[in-house]
């Protein structure tokens, strides 16, 4: 994911940077922030009560700024599971409050829901960058005005996901009602931990079920924070249950559980395969999977070298490349190329890395010491492959998990680093010719999350857009979105539409009611 920024602050990103949520604001609107924020919760939440892990286990979360340890945290397992699952069943059955709960009242909680995290945007903000890394300038201006965003757009679906009136043939009157699925089983990544938590939250809510979400173990905090605040604008019980935990456990767990009746996974395409393994052989609960991408980000030669430039790398440098949709397969046209190479080079060498609390950075260090490694990984296989190093390459700090921009030219379609998602900041230039080339080249990956196409010319702009396999594609703009639209992958991308109303149907099972008409002369 995302999006857009800060005038002033973050200039380049901001000026340029696509985005409805792109706020031209001065510095002046973003309170200073305290690199020290309190955390209040660090527990399990279930039932609208804190609790430890049955085992007593926790957890540290870090600090990727300094490598410390923030605090410790309760690390949910299988018996925690089970416990937030019955009280995710109890608040579903029927008679519950939250069943006979009216439509437009669900709709309200997620309105005042979003109301309270709006209320606690800078607190939240500070959280987010503490335990992500993040600048805090985007947690403040970007992820948290999006969060609240998409609650108040869910929260206004709740009392209009209509059924239909079906004329089936013969004397019958045929309606559906759209009911929720059920327990409902969320696991979230930390690359945008409060956003994912409301991309998964906003649909399941509005439309009526109950959920047990796992949130990643790098990022717990924002997400507890949360489910204080969903306890304290009065969803009732059980409705919602969040739990800390690790992956192979907690995730597994939900995902394989007998009483989940679906499952909603945001991450790596690899663990996205095991999620539908443990649903298939468990109960075959619904899945739905929002996994990896290596976006093709394609720069025809008549467009505008600036902009391009500056969109290619927000596209590929944003949130510190930890975006499942970056560009990151830059294809310039030949006779733009060596340009446009030198100037992207140039842009990454100017990228402000530092100190995520400091309202002049860019880029703040990677999530953790895995990821860290992962991307230097790449980076040495990306030299030893033969692409050129152009700038970057190494590590950005002596402490705290920092990269330097990188910047890799003539890349070639086979290397490891044009076919296999990085998830940091390194970015790859490749050269083509002819639309028709770049088109199947561009579709020649397993996934196929998003693309980027700038050009001044429409009719190459639809051509070309028609022609990849990609379930978002941005024209002259990158990293756009809106909670109206929607956002999915085609192949080892996902299964399954998150954000507008497509976002609904995957938390809705459709039953068909057919009633016999009796006729006035029968
Ligand atoms: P990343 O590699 O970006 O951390 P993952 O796919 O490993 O992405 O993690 C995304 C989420 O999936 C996290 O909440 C993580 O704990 C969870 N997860 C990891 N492994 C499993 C698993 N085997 N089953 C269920 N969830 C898992």
């Amino acid at each position: 994911m995302l999006r857009s920024a800060v005038c002033g602050l973050v200039p380049r990103v901001v000026r340029r940077s696509a985005g409805p949520s792109v706020r031209h604001l001065s510095a002046a609107a973003i309170p200073v922030p305290s690199a020290q924020p309190e955390v209040h919760f660090n527990q399990l939440f279930i039932n609208n009560e804190w609790v430890d892990a049955q085992s007593r286990k926790t957890f540290p979360t870090i600090n990727p700024a300094t490598g410390e340890v923030i605090c410790q945290v309760a690390e949910a397992d299988q018996a925690d599971v089970n416990r937030a699952v019955k009280a995710a069943r109890d608040a579903f059955r029927l008679g519950s409050p939250w069943r006979r709960m009216d439509a437009s009242q669900r709709g309200l909680l997620l309105s005042r829901l979003a109301d309270a995290i709006e209320r606690d945007a800078a607190y939240l903000a500070e959280l987010e960058t503490l335990d992500n890394g993040k600048p805090y300038a985007i947690s403040y201006m970007v992820d948290i005005p999006t969060v609240v965003k998409c609650l108040r757009y869910y929260a206004g679906w709740a009392d209009k996901w209509e059924g239909k009136t079906i004329p089936i043939d013969g004397d019958y009157f045929c309606y559906t009602r759209h009911e929720p699925v059920g327990v409902c089983g969320q696991i979230i990544p930390w690359n945008f931990p409060l956003l994912m938590q409301a991309w998964k939250l906003g649909p399941a809510l509005a439309t009526g079920n109950t959920v047990v979400m796992k949130v990643a173990e790098q990022t717990p905090l924002t997400a507890l924070y949360v489910a204080n605040l969903i306890k304290e604008v009065g969803f009732p019980e059980g409705v919602v249950n969040i739990l800390p935990g690790m992956g192979p456990t907690a995730g597994a767990a939900i995902a394989g559980h007998m009483d989940v009746d679906k499952v909603a996974f945001t991450g790596s395409t690899e663990v996205g395969q095991l999620i539908q393994q443990a649903a298939g052989t468990s109960n075959l609960k619904k899945v739905t999977l929002e996994l990896g991408g290596k976006s093709p980000n394609i720069i025809l030669s008549d467009s505008n070298m600036e902009e391009a430039v500056e969109q290619s790398h927000f596209a590929l440098f944003f949130n510190q490349g930890q975006c499942c949709c970056a560009g990151s397969r830059t294809y310039v046209q030949a006779d733009i190329y060596d340009e446009f190479l030198e100037r992207s080079a140039e842009r990454a060498r100017k990228r402000v890395v530092g100190n995520p609390f400091d309202l002049k950075t860019e880029q703040g260090p990677q999530v953790d010491q895995e990821q860290f490694n992962k991307i230097l990984g790449y980076i040495s296989t990306g030299k030893k492959e033969g692409a050129k190093l152009m700038c970057g390459g190494g590590v950005a700090a002596d402490r705290g998990y920092y990269i330097q921009p990188t910047v890799f030219g003539d890349v070639q379609d086979n290397m490891t680093i044009a076919r296999e998602e990085i998830f940091g900041p390194v970015m790859q230039i490749l050269k083509f010719n002819t639309l028709e080339e770049v088109i199947t080249r561009a579709n020649d990956s397993k996934y196929g999350l998003a693309a980027g196409i700038f050009t001044k010319d429409i009719d190459k702009a639809h051509y070309v857009a028609n022609g990849l396999r990609a379930g978002t594609v941005w024209i002259n703009c990158y990293d756009v979105f809106g909670a109206q639209a929607p956002f999915g992958g085609y192949k080892s991308s996902g299964i399954g539409r998150e954000l507008g109303e497509y976002g609904l149907e995957n938390y809705t099972e459709v039953k068909t009611v057919t009633i016999k008409v009796p006729q006035k002369n029968s």
